[in-house]
């Protein structure tokens, strides 16, 4: 990968793959790109084949217990680690270190949250069947799902987490008011947008939106947020309406 600069202390994700040459992949353009060009934030894709056994490289093995598939090494993903922490902090709120699996906590807005907090974090791209067991208990990873569905690789499921929580480090975009705004940041989905033309086949856009009066705006955005979250999104609805009902047992992740 070239290099770029990079600003000192500037948020960094360290990428664990058979894949390296998949990254930056889509993370290169558009605004995370030009940030990543700019050192806003910093990518290092580590190539797991180089910590595999023997003169093959071998990074997999069958599975215990029989069955279908192979399963990446304990031994060889934790060197890969290892060297992936030189220089990290230890302590896994300043540096998370994630196993994209779906077996995982499914990814929300609040976890790119709390990971733009971090100082920057390690992924994990699983491959085959997944990865033994031990390396997680043995480095205390999290494992995070994108969703209830089965991805070939980590790869897809690592680029799509970074996007997520690179768009949150300030100056990353251009108008930080836009996240502040958006699905999720409050619990809702978002309210409809329209732009030009006026009327585009015959359909217009909300009379109240061309008014002019930013509180009834404002009330009209809350109301379709609102609606579009009950109809769409039950689960989102019950935790919202229990934060905002002072239950503090809405499931709200943090
Ligand atoms: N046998 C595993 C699936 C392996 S899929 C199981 O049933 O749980 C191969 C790799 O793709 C996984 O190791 C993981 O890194 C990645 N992956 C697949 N689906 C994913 C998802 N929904 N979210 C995040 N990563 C996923």
């Amino acid at each position: 990968m070239a290099e770029r600069p990079r600003l000192k202390g500037a948020w960094t994700a360290r990428v664990i793959t058979l894949f390296p040459e998949a990254f930056p992949g889509i993370l290169g353009l558009s605004l995370t790109g030009k940030a990543l060009d700019q050192g806003l934030w910093a990518l290092d894709a580590i190539d797991l084949r180089p910590f595999g056994e023997g003169k093959h490289k071998n990074v997999d093995d069958t599975p215990a217990g029989g069955g279908a598939g192979m399963v990446l090494r304990a031994d060889v993903v934790g060197r890969a680690l290892e060297q992936a922490a030189i220089g990290t902090p230890s302590d896994r709120d300043r540096w998370p270190v994630v196993y994209l699996s779906p077996r995982g906590r499914p990814f929300t807005q609040a976890m790119a949250e709390r990971f733009s907090r971090a100082d920057g974090l390690t992924l994990i791209c699983g491959r085959f069947e997944g990865l033994d067991e031990r390396v997680l208990e043995e480095y205390e990873v999290e494992e995070v799902s994108l969703g209830d569905f089965v991805l070939s690789g980590g790869e897809i499921a690592a680029q799509a987490l970074i996007d997520a929580t690179v768009r949150l480090i300030p100056r990353v975009l251009g108008n930080q008011a836009s996240t502040e705004e958006e699905s999720f940041s409050e619990g809702l989905l978002e309210h409809p947008q329209y732009t030009r033309p006026a009327v585009w086949k015959g359909r217009e856009i909300p009379d109240i939106l061309l008014s002019g009066h930013h509180a009834k705006i404002a009330t009209w955005r809350r109301a379709m947020a609102e609606r579009l979250t009950k109809e769409r999104r039950p689960d989102l609805w019950r935790a919202y309406r229990g934060c905002h009902d002072g239950d503090p047992d809405g499931d709200r992740e943090l």
